[in-house]
């Protein structure tokens, strides 16, 4: 066991503002008048996974003394909950592979409690859930996305290169089980699962989850493999549908950028994510942090800023809210992804698992 390690192990939680009733910061809001009230934290770029679109194989992964500790996680989240963010999604890389992320997910859960937070949840790729799915219950988490493309073992190991269906479809099991919601994320990829999406929409709705589909997006180096092959727009995926599902039109939000149809003969929800078909970031009310502490106030931008400096200058918060201020007042209007042949390099170098997806 290493130092980090060790630290990660139990969370001795600095009191915050958050805790200390009245004395709130100022909210965030961006120079596009949007209300940031949404953090999605990339807790680890670890993963047990390597999903063809997302890593390459041979991936080279931070040292694990660059990341944060769980201590300065929960300090920069609860920093983030007190100027007004009511929504946190732990992701990656694969949360649920660091270590002791159990404790992070209990420390935070007093932001649930106490109101000042509506939901804490994560993006899972679903192997570790059968370990922890009863305990994220437990500590107030009710809703989590379980990403899987396809329900065929042998695509699920050549799309993740050497995964097991049968351990995520367990994890699935145990999330139903312990009583969370799960909804579905699958990557549209052409010629891989383009054929199964009927499917495995009947699938997840046939076990009351909703599903969504996202258009691959052009981040980072993948290795061999290339995005122009592996891009299938979502509005061809629709029309396809639209042959055997009638698809209505609803108002249902998750203030995420999936726009949402009802599947009329099934009853289920279908979420179309389509950042290069249909640009959705007139609304974005989210930014991103990294596990060492950057802020990214666009997945598909490169406008960064550190808030690990602030964090660690002083054992007040002031240097933080205002260096996440000054963040805010530089996030972009949009991103600008395009995937064609002319663009053979990734849009951005660094891959959804830094970021967080
Ligand atoms: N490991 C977790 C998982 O797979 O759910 C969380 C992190 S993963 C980066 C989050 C989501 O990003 C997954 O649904 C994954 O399919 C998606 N993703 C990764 N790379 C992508 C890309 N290049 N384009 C579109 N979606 C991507
Ligand atoms: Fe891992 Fe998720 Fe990326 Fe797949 S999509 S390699 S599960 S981080």
């Amino acid at each position: 066991m290493n130092a980090t390690d060790v630290m990660d192990l139990k969370i001795d939680r600095p009191t915050t503002d958050i805790d200390r009733a009245g004395e709130r910061p100022r909210p965030l809001i961006d120079p596009f008048a949007r209300a940031i009230t949404y953090l999605r934290v990339s807790v680890t770029d670890r993963c047990d996974l390597r999903c063809v679109y997302c890593m390459a194989e041979n991936m080279t992964f931070l040292p694990k003394a660059d990341l944060l500790t769980l201590e300065e996680l929960d300090r920069l989240c609860s920093a983030f909950v007190a100027k007004g963010v009511r929504k946190l999604r732990m992701t990656g890389g694969e949360p649920l592979v660091r270590r002791g992320v159990m404790t992070l997910f209990r420390s935070l859960s007093r932001h649930l409690q106490s109101g000042a937070l509506d939901e804490l949840t994560l993006t899972t790729n679903g192997t570790q859930l059968p370990k922890y799915a009863a305990e994220l219950k437990d500590l107030g988490v009710r809703r989590i996305n379980v990403s899987l493309d396809t329900l065929d073992a042998d695509k699920f190991r050549a799309i993740t290169r050497w995964g097991d269906l049968h351990k995520v479809l367990e994890g699935i099991d145990a999330a139903q089980a312990a009583g969370l919601q799960v909804k579905i994320n699958a990557v549209a990829l052409k010629g891989v699962n383009d054929d199964e999406i009927p499917s495995l929409l009947s699938w997840a709705h046939g076990r009351g989850m909703d599903l969504t589909l996202i258009e691959v997006m052009p981040l980072g180096d993948i290795g061999e493999e290339r995005r122009i092959d592996q891009y299938l727009p979502l509005s061809m995926v629709r029309t396809r549908l639209s042959e055997r599902f009638t698809l209505e039109d609803i108002d249902y939000r998750t203030g995420g950028p999936a726009r949402f149809v009802r599947v009329k003969e099934t009853g289920g929800r279908l979420g179309l994510i389509t950042p290069l078909t249909h640009n959705f970031c007139e609304s974005c009310n989210r930014v991103r942090l990294t596990c060492t502490g950057t802020l990214y106030m666009c997945l598909g931008q490169e406008d960064a800023a550190d808030l690990r400096a602030p964090l660690r200058a002083s054992e007040t918060n002031d240097p933080l809210y205002a260096a996440i201020d000054e963040a805010i007042r530089h996030k972009p209007k949009g991103h600008d992804f395009v995937i064609d042949r002319r663009h053979k390099r990734p849009a951005l170098g660094r891959h959804m698992s830094v970021t967080g997806g």
